[in-house]
């Protein structure tokens, strides 16, 4: 049913103070720190400081990498566009996959063979946790590779917040059932009363 919010979250959203983390994937998270459920919503990456913290709430690990906040931003900008791309139902930009790729090439890792339900995979171990910057860019390769999970921007009155969609019929419209969703519910109601 359309507008009906999707029951196939995997994760729960998280609230912290600072930052607003739906939990879908760490790269619209990401992308979102510079959007929000206001309009012109304040930029949550103001300096590395924040960059830290953010990183924190996520549970990212630095593993001797600290990213220099220009690249940080670069990359944000990279991925806003091809979430808004996404959203649009376009192709992904060119910039937008080169950025990605320049940061899976960072990986360090290999190949190995692993037999897992009676059958071989050929499965890529990294060497080390990935650090903040290749895990988004992993985060984003992974929604891209997945044919059933689509981007989607909320449809809340003046919210600009990504989210992904994995819901059979591509139902969900809202970045929270609770909040964006509540309201549209809350005006309907008022419709019907008056
Ligand atoms: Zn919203």
């Amino acid at each position: 049913m359309a507008g009906t919010p999707s029951k196939w979250r995997r994760v729960r959203p998280i609230q912290t103070a600072e930052f607003t983390l739906l939990g879908d994937a760490i790269w619209l998270d990401f992308v979102n720190t510079a959007r929000g459920r206001i309009p012109s919503p304040p930029d949550l990456l103001p300096d590395d400081a924040a960059l830290l913290r953010w990183a924190g709430a996520q549970r990212l690990h630095l593993n001797g990498e600290r990213p220099c906040l220009m690249d940080t931003l670069e990359l944000r900008q990279r991925l806003t566009t091809l979430a808004e791309a996404l959203h649009a139902g376009l192709q992904p930009p060119a910039g937008s996959i080169a950025a990605i790729n320049r940061h899976l090439a960072r990986e360090q890792g290999c190949h190995q063979l692993l037999r897992t339900g009676g059958e071989w995979q050929l499965r890529f171990a990294p060497l080390r946790q990935a650090p903040i910057l290749q895990a988004i860019a992993q985060s984003a390769a992974a929604t891209l590779a997945n044919p059933l999970l689509f981007v989607r921007r909320c449809a809340g009155q003046g919210c600009s917040l990504f989210f992904t969609d994995d819901s059979p019929n591509q139902s969900r419209r809202w970045c929270s059932a609770s909040v964006c969703g509540r309201e549209v519910r809350v005006e309907r109601r008022r419709g019907l009363l008056r």
